[in-house]
C-alpha cells in the first residue's frame, strides 16, 4: 500500500480542475503532500462556486524546497528567483488588481515555506543541505549521503 499515492490519487478526484489544463509537470513530494493538500483545501474554498479557470501549472522541488506554480483564467503569474549571495528571493509579478489570485499566491507561499524545514521523504524535521551543486531538505535518515533511492522515491505524481 502506497499511503502517499492514494492520499494524491484521492486529491485529484476531490479536486479535478486543479489538475487539467496545460501543465509543465505535477510533481508532488511525499514529505510535503499534507502541505499541499491544505494549500488545495484553502484555495479551493477561496475560490467558491467560481473556479476562475485554476488549476497547476507546475509543481516541483527547487533549490531544496517546494514550488507551487498556478494559472486562472485571467492570471499567469510570473516568478523569479533571485540569489543574490545572502539568501534567495522570491519575486512574484502579474497579480495587480486581482485580489484572489493574489490570496492564492499567499496560500502557495505559505505551503512552500512549510517544506523549508521538512523531510522531502518523510515530514520529519529538517533543514536544507547543500550536496554537491544539490540542494537537499531531507532528515538524517534520508540524507544523500545515505545509500539507496530514497531521494527518487520521494516523488509522487
Ligand atoms: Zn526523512
Amino acid at each position: 500500500m502506497d499511503k502517499e499515492l492514494e492520499q494524491l490519487n484521492e486529491l485529484k478526484q476531490r479536486f479535478a480542475y486543479m489538475f487539467t489544463g496545460q501543465n509543465l509537470g505535477l510533481d508532488i513530494y511525499r514529505g510535503w503532500l499534507s502541505d499541499f493538500i491544505t494549500a488545495c483545501e484553502a484555495i479551493d474554498a477561496l475560490l467558491g462556486n467560481d473556479k476562475r479557470g485554476f488549476h497547476w501549472r507546475h509543481t516541483k522541488e527547487k533549490h531544496g524546497f517546494a514550488r507551487y506554480y498556478f494559472r486562472t483564467d485571467e492570471v499567469r503569474p510570473f516568478r523569479l528567483s533571485i540569489s543574490d549571495g545572502k539568501g534567495l528571493r522570491e519575486i512574484t509579478t502579474g497579480l495587480d488588481g486581482h485580489e484572489i489570485e493574489q490570496q492564492i499566491a499567499k496560500l502557495c507561499s505559505v505551503a512552500e515555506m512549510a517544506s523549508l524545514t521538512k523531510c522531502m521523504v518523510c515530514s520529519a524535521p529538517a533543514t536544507i543541505q547543500r550536496y554537491g551543486g544539490w540542494a537537499v531538505c531531507a532528515c538524517e535518515k534520508h540524507s544523500p549521503d545515505v545509500p539507496g533511492d530514497h531521494l527518487k522515491k520521494a516523488v509522487i505524481r
